[in-house]
């Protein structure tokens, strides 16, 4: 079984590396080909800053990213180029990430006319494919501009762009959060397809537990920046461990997969990520919070195989 490696370091930062299997702060885990991996939290829990990171967007001033084996911050021209033709993004805004003014070929050709030397016939050729691929199979679609497609095939369009250079990994970053609910269910399913027949890994993005759940084979749970829990999605439901992965899987309505219309409810403000509390970042909301928590920030620990937790609860026994 070929898998892709996705360290993760204190503040849940993640990335692909092939090859053996690396620990970054001791911790790590990984993702096969055709897997997702879903990052689920509540807004400015980091999600966002995690997602920019991978994609070279932001600059990283803690933790680490690897890839091949190499890390980022040592990374030569050539590394960052092969970096960005394996790893591409789809965002949660159909709306303003297309071009208005380029041609749908165009826009979904760019990061293949950018990154390789392929051009004329066989460029769009591929353009014609991969538009094929996302369900827009009429051969005008690629002499169109951005503004006459509705939401949901714009979200396609985008969809293909990431999918044109063929990459290993795409990160998702809320990916039919701004689409209708009647579209949602559809572009889950597109997504879900195009990784069967490609192969493609997902790092998926999202506030929604119900889209998480409904795509990803393991979900990391995010708190402030840091992740607070990762397991296997139907072990992550089943036992949720940390208390923040327990008020949110108990604020989820067991509503229809298809249907992710569940809220994450909560009490409680949540501390500002620029201030996050002493000790663990989920104290001031915790039930279960103890003297300990105050003072030591709990690491992530595996608790049963695969299933790690950042808890005091979960002490090791020695
Ligand atoms: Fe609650 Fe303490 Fe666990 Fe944090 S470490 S989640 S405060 S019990
Ligand atoms: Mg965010």
């Amino acid at each position: 079984e070929i898998r892709k490696h996705f360290p993760v370091s204190r503040g849940g930062l993640v990335a692909p590396q092939k090859g053996v299997l690396k620990a970054v702060d001791g911790v790590s885990f990984s993702i096969a080909e055709g897997e997702t991996l879903g990052l689920v939290g509540e807004s400015g829990c980091g999600k966002s800053t995690t997602s920019k990171l991978i994609l070279l967007l932001e600059a990283l001033s803690d933790g680490a990213i690897s890839f091949r084996g190499k890390d980022v911050t040592q990374f030569t021209s050539e590394d960052r180029r092969a970096y960005r033709r394996a790893v591409q993004a789809v965002f949660q805004d159909p709306y303003s990430s297309l071009s208005p003014r380029m041609r749908i070929g165009d826009i979904v050709g760019e990061p293949v006319r950018v990154n390789t030397r392929v051009r004329g016939a066989e460029l769009k050729g591929r353009v014609r494919k991969v538009l094929n691929d996302v369900g827009l199979s009429d051969p005008s679609v690629s002499a169109n501009y951005p503004h006459e497609f509705s939401g949901g095939q714009r979200q396609r369009i985008a969809i293909a762009r990431a999918l044109a250079l063929e990459p290993d990994m795409i990160v998702l970053d809320e990916p039919v959060s701004a689409l209708d609910v009647s579209i949602r269910a559809q572009i889950m399913n597109l997504l879900k397809e195009l990784q069967q027949s490609r192969g493609v890994a997902y790092l998926l993005i999202a506030h929604d537990l119900a889209v998480v759940r409904h795509m990803s084979n393991r979900i990391g749970v995010m708190y402030l920046g840091k992740l607070v829990e990762i397991a296997e999605s139907d072990e992550l439901s089943l036992h949720p461990l940390h208390p923040y992965t327990q008020a949110l899987y108990s604020a989820a309505l067991p509503s229809h997969p298809d249907i992710p219309t569940s809220e994450i409810i909560l009490t409680g403000e949540v501390p500002s990520p620029l201030d996050p509390p002493s000790g663990c970042p989920f104290r001031t909301r915790c039930a279960h919070a103890m003297p300990v928590c105050a003072e030591v920030p709990p690491p992530l620990r595996e608790a049963a195989s695969g299933h790690c937790v950042a808890c005091h609860l979960y002490a090791s026994p020695n």
